[in-house]
């Protein structure tokens, strides 16, 4: 007798379907097979069972301008949690002035009050020789990523490309993965040192000061730069079609990189900054057309781009209050609730991408590059219970109102959508339940020290 038998659903599995049950025991899939008895049994006829989804890249309670994101990481894990996913990747908060040590300690008190599994990169703001040593300190942690933003030269994030060269060797050598944040700052800051004074107060200088090229030109010099130093490299936000032949050159290349994009590149186009509140879309990198969505897309189904992450960082309308410039915003936008229910109605739906894509992009490609597979990121049994029981036909219309992510708007809203999360379960715990959430703030662990060896 399991504790916990999902009955007569249609398993998703990296390889394809399956009509069977799926048993959990104390905590981990235990079993699959026809006719498994359990404690509790949740029928799922008519609906997909598909594992935990995993979110590479959020930011939670994040500092920015005097403000903080506007989910912390109880609201903002409960909302992942209603959109099927069961891990989050969130980053430490780096300064110049702090030890690696120092930001992961303080970001773990951040973290506590999670419902979901977590682990954090470590953000690097100010690279310096003595970081070699924290670095691996870090890495005793359970720390494997480590993030560097190419761009940002304004607030002093940059890091320049020497450093990263010197960064990546180390990285390497203690078997991290080097995260990038790839645009291109001597083009950007060059374009907005020149801007007109319309066009400092223009919403869409955001697209003009961050083209497409200022990826693609930051893309392969990061990957010629991990490839020089034999480092893995992922992308973050991948956002253009000339970004992704970067990545796709570096791949044919034998390089190590794997790259990210997120629902607002793949269903967002640049002509939302003409629209009267088009300052609530401000992030970077900025939005771009739609050729470049359908090439993502393309990429999400031929594997150049390996996953889908939301960048989930959002901030209400009274945060966003436009205040006479594009630059003169916080940055980001919420998704962690949104992503797999758009990528599954936009993508699988519409037949962009296949069902076994969807498990891959948003399950089974980030446990790997995170090393926690299979652990995680697979129905397969041994790994952690965080399963999702998904009804594939609900329609439903997204709205700020019937999401619950704490910001007081939508990038999608009035969008109308197939397909909803019925159950999250996660380590055998039923966490969402019909709509509703049933679990515990603080119930999700860091995952840095507690991955599995076997
Ligand atoms: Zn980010």
């Amino acid at each position: 007798m399991y504790d916990l038998v999902i009955k007569g659903g249609t398993l998703a599995l990296e390889k394809g379907t399956l009509f069977a049950d799926l048993a959990i025991s104390e905590g981990r899939i235990a079993a699959i097979g026809k006719e498994l008895e359990g404690k509790r049994v949740i029928s799922a006829e008519g609906m997909l069972v598909l594992p935990g989804g995993i979110d590479m890249h959020t930011h939670m309670a994040l500092p920015v301008g005097g403000t903080r994101s506007s989910d912390d990481f109880y609201s903002g894990t409960v909302a992942a949690a209603f959109g099927g996913i069961t891990t989050i990747a969130d980053f430490t908060v780096g300064s110049p002035h702090t030890s690696l040590k120092e930001d992961l300690v303080k970001r773990l008190e951040d973290a506590k009050s999670s419902v979901l599994d977590y682990v954090l990169h470590a953000e690097i703001v100010g690279w310096k020789r003595s970081r070699v040593e924290e670095l691996r300190e870090v890495f005793r942690e359970g720390i494997r990523t480590f993030k560097f933003f190419m761009a940002y030269g304004d607030s002093g994030r940059r890091t320049r490309d020497g450093q990263l060269l010197e960064a990546f060797r180390e990285i390497s050598s203690v078997g991290g993965v080097a995260l990038v944040h790839a645009e291109d700052e001597e083009i950007i800051s060059y374009l907005e040192e020149n801007l007109s004074k319309e066009q400092w107060e223009s919403m869409k200088s955001l697209a003009f000061t961050r083209p497409d090229v200022c990826e693609a030109t930051a893309v392969s010099k990061a990957a010629l730069i991990a490839g020089y130093t034999n480092c893995r490299l992922h992308v973050v936000h991948l956002s253009s079609a000339m970004g992704l032949k970067e990545v796709q050159k570096a791949k044919e290349a034998g390089i190590k990189v794997t790259a990210e994009t997120c629902p607002q590149y793949l269903l967002l186009t640049e002509e939302v900054y003409d629209l009267f509140e088009g300052h609530l879309f401000s992030a970077s990198p900025s939005l771009k057309k739609s050729s470049d969505c359908s090439r993502l897309w393309e990429g999400l189904s031929n594997g150049f781009v390996d996953m889908v992450a939301t960048d989930h960082c959002p901030f209400t309308r009274a945060q966003k209050a436009w205040k006479g410039s594009f630059k003169k915003l916080p940055y980001g936008l919420p998704g962690v609730e949104t992503s797999r229910i758009l990528l599954f109605s936009e993508g699988v739906k519409k037949g962009k991408i296949k069902l076994s894509d969807f498990v891959r992009i948003t399950s089974t490609a980030p446990a790997k590059l995170l090393d926690l597979y299979p652990q995680k990121g697979t129905l397969l049994p041994g790994a952690d219970g965080d399963v999702v029981i998904f009804d594939p036909e609900k329609e439903w219309t997204l709205s700020a109102e019937n999401l619950h992510m704490n910001v007081d708007f939508s990038p999608f809203e009035g969008l109308r959508v197939s397909g909803k999360v019925a159950y999250t379960i996660t380590r055998g715990e039923v966490i969402i339940e019909r709509g509703e959430f049933t679990g515990k703030e603080g119930r999700g662990h860091f995952l840095g020290r507690l991955r599995r060896e076997d």
